[in-house]
């Protein structure tokens, strides 16, 4: 029977397919009954999963010898010999037999038991043994899941993604020709795994708690990503309806694309620069370049994020010079890593933080870890000879921040200067706004600025004091809210009067709900993932820019969020509606 989950929409669209589960933690994994005569297809399961498990540590523990601290090495070796230990294999087939259950429930429990064993001890390096536990019994579930889902993945069909989380490290080894939707247990609509699904064109739903357990591997689903919706074994009246919302989706498309390489300007001759995000390289080779102004946004931090170890000074100008190339002489804008908070980074080890969001993360880092600000920087400047590159820091909560970044970008071009290696000598800085303070402190860090851009989606995080990540809050994740548009308001205020560019690079920037306050409120660069360019093109070319500083004007003066989106709903949507001919796009 069809069974219905409600999460969040992250991404929009529909998708028809099986499920296949990729990765989880030990906390939602899949249960079923296994008889007397399963278990031995059990054991062999767990001997396989294992060996994979043996193999990947030995190879990682190898590769990773020459850069690794003696600690270090001892964790891979803790690691295999809780991997080898007779005493927990045995556990875990008893417990198989036993209670006859799955290979990954059984996992489940036994790191339980012996993970409370564990963490009662005194002993510090006792206690330090159950991470590993923990850490060994997710890698033999991976392992688990990772030979089922090669029963469909391997066959070239088509499949959505299912797992706890959408991680940027996953976008590097899903075949996109294959991919057709994404659900996952976390997240809200601007965590990065969602951004990720939308800049790739793939619909999402995500939050939905309970998905890992309710669904199963090669069972047939629907993503609703319009509607945040997920149906489980859908009926055949189900599967028709959602058919033709795909063929009337596929036509709208169509239609909307048409628009993407006419001119972005309103009715009346504002011209707004458009710009285009982009999460690595690959997202360059796909682009459309005479559709853009240049690159908005490049995270620089996705590319550490898929490696195993930092990337050299001469990796990253290999990147880097592979960006501007695919951008043709255009700017492409570098945001130096951002790391910490949501977007942890494997090998370098961070500590455990109580708020990670309001701790060691992006230019912070950095600024304590100056040699990973140098080496970036200097690729950046060597990089920066092929075109036109500038810099963007982010989470910059102080003047003096900004001060030490110029400092830093003084002595490399002072050092490329004398050992004659060419650069940019124009090379602008500039600055993320995702800290509430920093509004405050605006018409101070201006003049030592180059430009601003504006990260809608932390700075909404800070103001709303709403985590981005949880969907247990999602709700109240609301850009529309008044104060949220007052402060973009100042921003754009504050750039204007000093005489310095602002862009909104944030998730706002390509819903195309958003583009005639935004015009209005005074920003004319825009920089969203590509997927949004047309949809907000043609929004732009349907509102003057008389009209759009009259919504503006209104929504900023208007009391809540809801009256915001009535706003939205009653002068936008209606001329969306009439450009398109189609109702369906209402809902989007
Ligand atoms: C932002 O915060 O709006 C932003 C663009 O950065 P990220 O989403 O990568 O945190
Ligand atoms: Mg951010």
């Amino acid at each position: 029977m069809a069974r219905k989950l409600k999460g969040i929409a992250a991404a929009r669209g529909v998708a028809i397919a099986p499920i296949v589960h990729f990765h989880t933690t030990l906390d939602h994994i899949p249960t079923w009954k296994v008889t007397a005569e399963g278990v031995d297809a059990e054991r062999a399961r767990l001997s396989g999963a294992i060996a994979t498990v043996a193999k990947n540590l030995t190879d990682l523990q190898r590769e990773l010898a020459g850069s690794l601290g003696k600690h270090d090495v001892r964790i891979y070796d803790a690691q295999l010999s809780i991997l080898h230990d007779a005493t927990f294999r045995r556990d875990v087939e008893a417990e198989v037999g036993q209670q006859q259950v799955n290979l990954e429930v059984a996992l489940q429990r036994v790191i339980a038991r012996y993970e409370g064993v564990f963490a009662a001890m005194e002993n510090p390096a006792m206690r330090e043994r159950a991470a590993d536990l923990r850490d060994i019994g997710r890698q033999l579930v991976g392992a688990l899941l990772a030979s089922e889902r090669q029963k469909y993945t391997a066959d070239g069909i088509d499949y959505l993604f299912a797992a706890d989380e959408f991680l940027p490290s996953d976008a590097g080894i899903l075949d996109r020709a294959h991919i057709r939707g994404i659900v996952t247990a976390h997240g809200g609509k601007y965590s990065h795994g969602a951004i990720l699904a939308r800049s790739l064109g793939i619909p999402a739903v995500v939050g939905i708690e309970q998905i890992m357990l309710e669904s199963a591997t090669g069972g047939m689903a629907i993503v609703d990503g319009d509607a945040g919706l997920v149906v489980l074994d859908p009926s055949p009246e189900e599967l028709a309806e959602y058919e033709q919302r795909l063929r009337e989706q596929r036509a709208v498309d169509r239609r909307i694309a048409e628009v993407r390489f006419q001119p972005s300007v309103t009715p009346d001759g504002t011209h707004v620069h458009l710009f285009a995000n982009a999460e690595g390289v690959r997202d360059l080779e796909a682009l459309e370049v005479d559709a853009i102004a240049g690159i908005g946004l490049f995270r620089t931090e996705f590319a550490f994020m898929e490696r195993r170890q930092f990337p050299s000074e001469n990796e990253q100008v290999a990147m880097y010079r592979r960006a501007m190339e695919g951008a043709k002489g255009k700017p492409v804008t570098f945001r130096t890593l951002d790391v910490g908070g949501d977007k942890p980074l494997g090998y370098f080890r961070m500590p455990e933080e109580r708020n990670p969001v309001l701790g060691w993360r992006g230019i912070r880092l950095c600024l304590d870890w100056p040699d990973i600000l140098y080496t970036q920087m200097r690729a950046i400047l060597r990089a920066s000879a092929l075109g036109h590159a500038r810099i963007l820091i982010p989470m910059v909560s102080a003047r003096s921040e900004v001060v030490r970044c110029r400092e830093v970008l003084q002595q490399l071009t002072t050092d490329l200067k004398a050992t004659g290696v060419p650069f940019d000598p124009n090379i602008e800085l500039g600055v993320m706004v995702e800290v509430p303070v920093l509004v405050h402190v605006l018409p101070d860090v201006l003049p030592v600025a180059d430009f601003v851009s504006v990260g809608t989606n932390d700075l909404v995080q800070y103001l709303l004091a709403v985590d981005r990540d949880n969907q247990r809050v999602a709700k109240m994740y609301d850009p529309f809210h008044p104060g949220v548009l007052r402060v973009l308001k100042q921003i754009a205020d504050a750039a204007d009067t000093a005489g310095k560019s602002a862009s909104i690079c944030g998730e706002i920037a390509g819903d195309h709900w958003f583009t005639p306050i935004l015009v209005g409120l005074g920003y004319t660069e825009l920089s969203m993932a590509p997927v949004f360019l047309p949809r907000v093109k043609l929004m732009l070319r349907s509102f003057t820019k008389a009209e759009c500083r009259q919504l503006a004007a209104r929504a900023v003066a208007m009391q809540s969020t809801r009256e915001v989106r009535r706003l939205v709903q009653e002068e936008i949507q209606p001329r969306w509606v009439r450009q398109l001919g189609s109702n369906e796009e209402a809902r989007r």
